[in-house]
């Protein structure tokens, strides 16, 4: 069998354990139906671990950090309670080829702020809206397995602007049943890894059980995971020819 990717899905796990409605929906915490979708790969491509905000060195240690190919990360209300130390070590580890896949309210992460060097906000408000995906680079990896578009029931809506850098990758496009539109997959380089950020995910919702949805976090992970090109090498060199 080909080498799994080992996959880390990081969770800030706050609502997870706070909110009823969110116990309810996502009884084994968000990053539990996360790594599920990911575990549930036809082809096994993927050796999933969690880690959770609450847990020693922030669920992170350096071990850990060391050994994962692809980092999922969901955040929302404690964003600032991640050490920028972390932060630091994530962002080193994505320069050296770690890929990163930031969820839903993520993109104010600081690091995702980090490696965007942009404000990442957007428009956003909760009134169950309707969310339709519109699939807009069919050919690219990101888009495997995928329908022309495919709707959430409910969601929470994000509208542009959504001040991020123009991405690398732009996959796919939602629109909103209150009107807006909103980037909402979108493919970056940074350093020698890949960042991709996926819009849907709000934790009032069963967004991460369903397969579309599912089938974009295997993507992601599949197409973020570094691509064993070469090691490139920096300062001064000695010439190649002889001349
Ligand atoms: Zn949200």
């Amino acid at each position: 069998m080909m080498e799994q990717v080992r996959v880390t899905v990081w969770n800030e796990n706050v609502h997870d354990r706070s909110d009823d409605k969110v116990k309810e929906i996502y009884p084994e915490g968000l990053h539990g139906a996360i790594a599920q979708a990911l575990r549930a790969d036809e082809k096994q491509r993927f050796a999933v671990v969690t880690a959770t905000l609450d847990q020693p060195e922030q669920g992170l240690p350096d071990d850990l950090l060391a050994r994962t190919d692809v980092l999922f990360w969901w955040g929302h209300c404690a964003h600032n309670q991640v050490e920028d130390q972390l932060v630091e070590r994530i962002y080193n580890r994505v320069m050296d080829g770690m890929g990163l896949v930031v969820l839903h309210s993520g993109h104010y992460s600081k690091i995702f702020r980090k490696l965007m060097g942009t404000g990442c906000r957007s428009r956003w408000r909760e009134s169950d809206d309707r969310e339709r995906l519109f699939v807009v680079e069919p050919g690219h990896p990101l888009a495997s397995g995928l329908p022309e578009y495919f709707e959430l029931p409910g969601e929470e809506t994000y509208g542009e602007r959504f001040n991020i850098p123009t991405p690398d990758v732009l996959a796919l496009i939602s629109w909103f049943s209150g009107g807006e539109v909103c980037r909402s997959g979108c493919g970056w380089h940074r350093g020698d890894g890949k960042v991709f950020y996926f819009r849907p995910g709000h934790e009032t919702y069963p967004t991460y059980y369903n397969p579309h949805v599912c089938q974009v976090l295997r993507n992601a992970a599949a197409w973020t995971a570094p691509s064993g090109g070469p090691k490139p090498v920096y300062g001064k060199s000695a010439a190649l020819e002889n001349r």
